[in-house]
C-alpha cells in the first residue's frame, strides 16, 4: 500500500527503513546518540561502525551532555544505500509538561531543515517516538503530516519525503489521520 498526499511530494509506505534508497534517512535516535534498540538499532547495525564513530565525534564537540530532545544531527550513511542519516531526538510521551506535541513537531522540522540545508532532496523518516516512546501513533500522524505541509509549502529543495511504517496497521493509521490541507 502506498498513499501519496500533496501531490506525491509525501508517499506513505509499509517496510524497513534500512533498506530506502532516498538520499537521506531519518534515524529515531535518543538523546546519547549511541544506538538503541527499535529502529535505531537496525539502522546502526545496517550502517556499520562508521555511524557510531561520528555520532561519538558529534557527542564530544558539540553535545556532551547528549542530544537534546527536538533537536536532530546529520551524518553519513555508512554501509547504508542512503548518503546520509539524519539522527532526532523525538519526545517520551508524557514527560514533556504538555509539550510533546511540539517537541514532536520540532524533530521533523529540523530534520527537514536539515535535509534542505545539505541539498538533499529525498528523505525518508520512520514514524518518531511511536514506539518505545509511547507517541499516540493517530496523535503522531497529525502533528507530522501538519509540520511536513508546513514546511514543504515554504521549500523546493526537497522534492518528496518517505514516511516509512514498519506495519501495514501503523501506516493505515497515518493514512486515517493526517491533518493534510
Ligand atoms: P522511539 O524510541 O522514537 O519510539 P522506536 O524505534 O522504538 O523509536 O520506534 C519508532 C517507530 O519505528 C515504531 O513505530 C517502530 O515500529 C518503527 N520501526 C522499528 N524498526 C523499524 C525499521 N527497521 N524500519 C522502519 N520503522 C521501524
Amino acid at each position: 500500500m502506498n498513499e501519496n498526499f500533496m501531490g506525491g511530494r509525501v508517499v506513505v509506505k509499509f517496510g524497513d527503513i534500512t533498506q530506502e534508497e532516498t538520499e537521506a534517512i531519518v534515524n529515531a535516535a535518543n538523546s546519547t546518540l549511541m544506538g538503541g534498540g527499535g529502529v535505531d538499532g537496525a539502522i546502526h547495525d545496517a550502517a556499520g561502525a562508521s555511524l557510531l564513530y561520528e555520532c561519538k565525534k558529534i557527542r564530544q564537540s558539540n553535545y556532551p551532555n547528549g542530544l537534546p530532545t527536538g533537536e536532530a544531527v546529520i551524518t553519513a550513511g555508512g554501509d547504508l544505500k542512503a548518503k546520509f542519516v539524519i539522527h532526532a531526538v523525538g519526545p517520551i510521551y508524557g514527560s514533556n509538561k504538555g509539550k510533546d506535541a511540539q517537541l514532536l513537531s520540532d524533530c521533523y522540522a529540523n530534520c527537514l531543515r536539515l535535509a534542505a540545508e545539505n541539498n538533499i532532496k529525498t528523505v525518508s523518516f520512520p514514524s518518531i517516538s511511536t514506539g518505545a516512546f509511547a507517541y499516540p501513533k493517530e496523535e503522531a500522524a497529525q502533528v507530522s503530516s501538519q509540520v511536513i505541509e508546513d514546511f514543504l509549502n515554504h521549500n523546493l529543495t526537497i522534492t518528496q519525503v518517505f514516511l516509512v511504517f514498519y506495519s501495514q496497521d501503523d501506516a493505515r493509521k497515518f493514512v486515517e489521520n493526517p491533518k493534510f490541507s
